[in-house]
């Protein structure tokens, strides 16, 4: 019997894990890699990783045996502030290449606040209501 590979197309985007109805796979970070993981024991064979996976990067062809299975170990990006893990480094380039811009790790609450001080920089109105203090 065989069943669940993930090719060197993975880029760690992580959409199989977030779609997973039978929470089957997983992901661990240690300080630069992140880790796919798949559990035979709970994988419900239903295809949803493989159909969702934007890379093709799902395989069902090996039996792998244990809990959890280290599927592929990819190089991780942290926020450029405060050293949260935010992605990989093959997912950064794949959505780099597409948005032809080379992006920059921040994690969801750096992003949010380069957001605002971009907004206070270019936003006249936005900036001057900060200076206003009661
Ligand atoms: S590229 Fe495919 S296999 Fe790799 S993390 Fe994303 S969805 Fe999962
Ligand atoms: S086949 Fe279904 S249950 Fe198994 S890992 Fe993929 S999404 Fe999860």
């Amino acid at each position: 019997m065989a069943y669940f590979r993930v090719n060197q197309r993975c880029n760690g985007c992580l959409a199989c894990v977030e779609n997973c109805p039978a929470d089957a796979l997983s992901a661990r970070d240690t300080q630069d890699h992140r880790t796919l993981l798949h559990n035979m024991a709970r994988c419900a064979r239903c295809g949803n990783c493989w159909r969702v996976c934007p890379q093709d990067a799902i395989e069902f062809q090996h039996l792998l045996h244990g809990d959890w299975d280290a599927v592929t170990t990819l190089d991780l990006l942290r926020c450029d502030v405060c050293n949260a893990p935010v992605y990989t480094a093959p997912f950064s380039e794949t959505v780099s290449k597409k948005i032809q811009w080379q992006m920059k790790p921040l994690c969801p609450r750096h992003r949010e606040a380069l957001d605002g001080l971009a907004r206070a920089a270019y936003i006249p109105g936005e900036h001057k209501k900060e200076e206003v203090s009661p």
